[in-house]
């Protein structure tokens, strides 16, 4: 399993990042690789072209409806719809809060039926219900932002040690809950956000601090910790060290581009 970096800025795109965005690929018995998105924020789409072909991924995950997790579904429909080597051979999945569909259809201003159903076989997340895509297994939970946003929790088969199983956890949008930490548990990698920063964003039920970040990766007791969806006014430095405070074990920032081999 390799987790690639597509775009890891917090809320909006920033100079060096697009908006929120993972590419999530692991072979199967059969050495087919899969691919599967996790969010595809503002300016996600340009990147994640230099990592896979747009037609070979095999499903997307939108943990919320958010502009900065979803929005770059508009282009991805308009690169499969006008393809001049003609259509993809079946529509693409994808996974998303109630409504997806309508709410795609909207952004782009189209009639809603058929909107980009004919590009994309949407799906709506259930709370606790396996998605299983190939050798990976996901499972969604609910978590506390608000709005209807889900965190994910990846098993799947490890590129590092073959014949292993690994484990990612990715919190989505979230300030702490009792299901974050759920999905967390012994993660192999936690890719967590935390937008906020101590004192400074004193609201509640919305975002992470890289404290509670921290603390969430000592509590769910991960392997190692990966800090994203830092809004560009953010300090990462002052980041990583709230995390710290909390968390013993490697702590990194996400940044455009990398990959982690799982
Ligand atoms: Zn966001
Ligand atoms: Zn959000």
């Amino acid at each position: 399993m390799r987790l690639t970096v597509i775009g890891c800025s917090g809320s909006f795109p920033g100079p060096e990042s697009p908006a929120s965005s993972y590419l999530l690929q692991a072979e199967d018995e059969h050495d087919r690789t899969w691919s599967v998105v996790l969010d595809l924020g503002n300016g996600a789409l340009g990147p994640l072209q230099a990592h896979v072909r747009l037609q070979d991924v095999d499903g997307v995950l939108l943990s919320h409806l958010h502009a900065d997790h979803c929005l770059d579904l508009c282009g991805y429909y308009v690169a499969l719809k006008y393809d001049p080597l003609g259509p993809r051979d079946g529509r693409i999945p994808v996974w998303g809060p109630k409504g997806t569909a309508r709410r795609m259809a909207h952004a782009y201003d189209l009639h809603p039926s058929p909107g980009m159903s004919e590009e994309f076989d949407f799906r709506t997340l259930d709370d606790a219900t396996h998605v299983d895509i190939g050798p990976l297994r996901i499972l969604p939970r609910r978590v506390n932002h608000p709005v209807e946003a889900y965190g994910f929790r990846v098993e799947g088969p490890s590129t590092a040690e073959p014949g292993e199983r690994r484990t990612l956890a990715y919190t989505g949008d979230t300030d702490s809950c009792a299901e974050v930490e759920e999905l967390s548990q012994a993660a192999d990698l936690l890719l967590s956000e935390a937008a906020f920063h101590e004192g400074r964003d004193t609201t509640r039920g919305i975002h992470l601090t890289g404290l509670r970040a921290g603390q969430l990766a000592a509590k769910a007791d991960v392997k190692s910790l990966v800090l994203t969806h830092l809004p560009p006014w953010n300090d990462p430095a002052l980041t990583v060290e709230e995390a710290r405070g909390a968390f013993g074990g490697p702590i990194e920032l996400a940044q455009p581009g990398a990959v982690h081999v799982l």
